[in-house]
């Protein structure tokens, strides 16, 4: 596949990176990446990996947009209100790049599908507000040894950390164990959010996918980085696999058929 004379204009100010190249931009043309939710921190990774140039997004959303949700999922506008998510994203993301295939599912993501959605993805991109939904993530990414990156947000602060199963770095049942229900107090409904904190986490996201997607740089594996806007700190947080892991260690089982991952309604943040 050659790059047309658009593409190179295109993405000529990231094409014209020694990181990227003609080389890393045909990479990220023939990649796949899944972003469930395109809440807030899914609509900030959307619209960065399109504008990149991912050739395909999958796009995994059930819910439909309210007013409250727009001081910060910002794929989605005024009239988009009572619209779905997918749809309100599709347009925008197709408008913004038609070198991006947008693929739409238009469902919750549960044990049922959870492997049949991600088994094509190159990596995934886990942007929902629930504990139940980044442990199916989890359990189905280490299981099909899909890299994938999980960030949660929370009034000021938010926190990240990526897997890479196939190098056996520490997954996010490592480090929070087997909890698979949510705590209701830590909704950001309840709690609140600053807009753009899921907006520089999105970005972080889209960031990890890419670094992996062309070999370059660090990834965010065993640590999770802790960044809080109102101290404008970014902190590192040292993790470890655990040998006794359910999911990844030495004697891990397939989880995600077994496992009961209760609260799977809670919203897509
Ligand atoms: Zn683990």
């Amino acid at each position: 596949m050659d790059l047309t004379k658009d593409q190179i204009e295109r993405y000529s100010r990231q094409i014209v990176l020694k990181e990227v190249g003609g080389i890393g931009q045909k990479k990220l043309l023939s990649s796949k990446i899944t972003v469930i939710g395109l809440g807030a921190l899914g609509s900030s990774t959307a619209i960065y990996l399109t504008a990149a140039g991912v050739g395909a997004l999958q796009i995994i959303d059930f819910d439909t947009i309210e007013i409250s949700n727009l001081h910060r999922q910002i794929l989605h506008f005024t009239e988009d209100i009572n619209r779905k998510k997918t749809t309100s994203a599709t347009e925008k993301l197709n408008s913004l790049n038609p070198d991006c295939k947008i693929e739409v599912v238009n469902d919750r993501i549960t044990p049922k599908n959870s492997k049949k959605l991600l088994k094509n993805s190159d990596f995934v991109i886990e942007g929902s507000d629930n504990i139940p939904t980044k442990m199916l993530i989890n359990d189905t990414c280490v299981s099909l040894r899909i890299p994938f990156t999980i960030a949660g947000v929370l009034r000021f602060h938010g926190q990240i950390m990526t897997v890479v199963p196939e190098n056996k770095t520490s997954c996010y049942r490592c480090v929070f164990g087997d909890s698979t229900e949510g705590d209701s107090s830590m909704s950001c409904s309840q709690a609140g959010v600053i807009g753009f904190v899921p907006g520089v986490l999105g970005c972080l996201e889209a960031n990890e996918a890419l670094k992996y997607l062309l070999g370059i740089g660090e990834l965010l594996t065993n640590k999770i980085m802790y960044v809080d806007l109102l101290r404008n700190s970014f902190d590192f947080i040292e993790v470890h696999r655990n040998d006794n892991c359910m999911a990844c260690g030495d004697n891990a089982r397939d989880l995600v058929e077994s496992t009961n991952y209760g609260g799977l309604d809670a919203c897509n943040e």
